[in-house]
């Protein structure tokens, strides 16, 4: 019984890894399609979100 929750759960060297290289700056970057106007810039950005990390930029266009 105790083994099936070992399963579930991501490794501890699977969840550093991820987070090294997220730290590194190497983020797993995937465009949030809710673009929006920022008010600031004036202009239009696109959101990006990390996969891993769940980190977020925006870059204007
Ligand atoms: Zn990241």
């Amino acid at each position: 019984m105790g083994e099936v929750v070992r399963f579930k759960r991501p490794t501890a060297a699977q969840r550093t890894q991820g987070n090294t290289l997220c730290r590194r700056g190497f983020h797993k970057w995937v465009i949030n399609k809710d673009s929006r106007f920022d008010s600031r810039q004036g202009r239009l950005v696109t959101e990006y979100r990390c996969s891993r990390c769940g980190a977020v930029r925006t870059s204007a266009h």
